[in-house]
Formats: C-alpha cells, structure tokens, sequence
C-alpha cells in the first residue's frame, strides 16, 4: 500500500459563544481537515488546527507545510508510521499541526487496515471518558451563571479560565464553587498568564474552593518558575503550553516542574509523540491529561481515541465539539452525552465525512 495524494481543506469553525482565556479571545477559529489517500482506496482522516499563539502555526504555514511533506511522502506505506516521522522532521522541524493532520489520518488508515476502532489499535484500556467543560474568562456573574447553566445540562467536570486578573480570579472561583455546590469537579486554567508571585498566592487561595489542579500558571518558557510555584503550594500544577513532545516532558520531570502533563495532538504532531509523551510520564509517576484547541471533531475523535487506549490518562479535556458549530458534513467518531464521550466501535477514527 503506498500514499498517493494528501488533500487538505481548510474550514472556519465558528464559536457559539466568543472563547476567552488569559491568551486571547476568539470568535472564529481556522483549521485544516486532511484527508490521506491510498493506492488501494483506503483513505485516512486527519485535522491540523492553526493555532498560531501556540504552535506559531497559520492557515497558510499549514496549506504550504501540507503541500511540501506530500511531496516527501508520496509512494510510502502510509502503515510506516516512525519511517513517515522519521522523514517529516527530517524536512520540516516544528510545525506539530500540519504534521499532527497527516499523523491522525495515517492512524485513521491503521485503524481501517485492522478493522478496529482506534482505541483498541492503541491500547483498548477503556471506551468512554468523562470531558469537562470549559467556562471562559468574562464577568464574575456571567462565569458563574455559564458554570450553572453546565451544571444543569448534566455536566460534572468545569474548566475555570482564569489567568488576568489574580483578584478577580479568586473572586469568581468561590462564587463558581457557591454556586455549583461541591459535587462538581473544578479545575483552573491560567493559560500563563501570572507572574510566579500572583501564581502562589492565587494558587493556594483558590485551593480553599478544592479546584483539583491549575494549568500553566506562567509562560511556557519558565521551567524554574514552575518548580518554584510547586514547592510553594499543594495545587497540582499540569504543564500544557510548555511540554510539546517527549523531550520537553522530560526536562519538566527532571526539572520538579510538573504533577501532571497536558497533551494536545497538535503539539505533540499527532499520536505517535502524543504515545511517547504518554510513556516518558508514565514511567516518572506523573499522569497525563488530553486537551485540544478549538478543533473540529476529527481531532476531537483522534485525542479521544488516543486518551481512551491509555491506562495513564485520567483527565480529558475534549470540549471543543460542544464550543463550536459542527460542520454539516463530519459526523461520528463517538457519542456524547453531558461530557460523557463513549467511542463508536467503527474502524479508525470511526468518523463520516465528505469532503
Ligand atoms: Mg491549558
């Protein structure tokens, strides 16, 4: 079986309601869906989202990225999944996202080729998972009536956004957790936006409201700032913008700056890395969480899969299907209802899509 075409189709996903963290605010959110083609008629689906303030990837840097590695991996079994990394980063260092569409719709093939459900081809430890639900960074009354209105579509995971302002923070944090009772599990998110000082001392008052682990509470560059906030505070604190493959998760875990990592495919260039990342953390003792971007449901699916095969992975946050108007052509892949993702048992990704 040899790689004949690598399609790329770039979509713009609209957000339902305007997305704001401590990063950036967003309304619409560009991303690719690649679509991998075979000499035998088997097709793999994959999605590289363009998420230039992290991975400094755009639209374009995707389209072109997508357009040179086609030409490096035409007539290669698409089944050689380290030979085609191999080859990738051989050519192209970073741009994770343009590699992670080929990556995911390369597995997709895997998964056909098996004729089993992606889950299983990586590992099978599980088939549902529980995602939380992102509440964005807005008023205090607005934060805590769209916590309340989760709640009471059935959701039981929250993702506090939090990161601008270390007052109001804490502030919306313990009317969330008021308003919410104490059955809801909370988790915070401060997308780097603290100084290492505003991060101890919110970190350890928003620990009064049992937020059970806060992300990248400094920017992405500042390991020993991260270490420092974890020997001064009880939080678990995940590093997300700061670990993109199994290097960086390595110099996290020797360098004390971490209780937990989290793993997005489109800064680990797919599953393949994402599986690494999985393993370095694994064998340190430190467990791992899947996230995502703003990204479509092929992604979605893949990150699902992939955090559903592996025993380490014990939190998801795979919300951004329920973000954004899906496309009217993508359907499949899994089930949800109120946060609770069971896989479909279809081959691959078990996605439909038509483009
Ligand atoms: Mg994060």
């Amino acid at each position: 079986m040899k790689i004949t075409k690598i399609h790329a189709k770039s979509v713009e996903l609209k957000l339902i309601e305007p997305f704001v963290t401590a990063a950036l605010t967003r309304t619409h959110q560009s991303t690719v869906l690649v679509k991998v083609e075979t000499d035998e008629g088997v097709f793999g689906i994959g999605e590289s989202v363009a998420t230039r303030h992290i991975v400094g990837e755009t639209i374009d840097s995707i389209l072109a990225s997508l357009k040179e590695l086609e030409i490096q991996l035409i007539g290669i079994n698409p089944l050689n999944i380290e030979l085609i990394h191999s080859i990738m980063d051989k050519y192209l260092v970073y741009n994770s996202g343009a590699k992670a569409g080929i990556d995911i719709a390369l597995y997709d093939i895997k998964g056909k080729i098996m004729n089993a459900p992606l889950y299983k081809v990586l590992g099978g430890f599980r088939n549902t998972l529980e995602t939380d639900v992102t509440i964005s960074i807005d008023s205090i009354d607005n934060m805590v009536s769209s916590a309340l209105k989760s709640v009471n579509k059935g959701f039981k995971e929250l993702k506090i956004k939090i990161g601008l302002d270390p007052k109001k923070d804490i502030e919306a944090i313990k009317r969330i957790r008021e308003a919410v009772g104490s059955d809801v599990s909370l988790k915070a998110d401060a997308n780097q936006g603290y100084s290492i000082t505003d991060a101890i001392i919110v970190l350890n008052e928003i620990l009064k409201y049992d937020i059970i682990l806060t992300e990248q509470p400094v920017p992405y560059w500042d390991i020993n700032g991260m270490a420092q906030i974890r020997s001064k505070t009880n939080m678990p604190v995940v590093t997300d913008e700061a670990v993109h493959n199994h290097y960086d998760a390595m110099k996290y875990i020797k360098s004390d700056a971490c209780d937990m990592v989290n793993i997005k495919l489109m800064k680990s260039a797919g599953i393949f890395k994402a599986e690494k990342i999985n393993a370095v953390c694994e064998a340190s003792n430190i467990r791992c969480m899947v996230g995502c971007m703003v990204e479509s449901r092929v992604a979605i699916a893949a990150g699902a899969h992939f955090a559903a095969s592996k025993k380490n992975i014990i939190e998801t946050d795979l919300d951004a299907f329920l973000l954004t108007e899906e496309l009217p052509y993508l359907s499949g892949g899994f089930t949800n209802k109120n946060g609770n993702i069971t896989l479909l048992e279809s081959p691959g990704l078990g996605l439909e899509v038509e483009f």
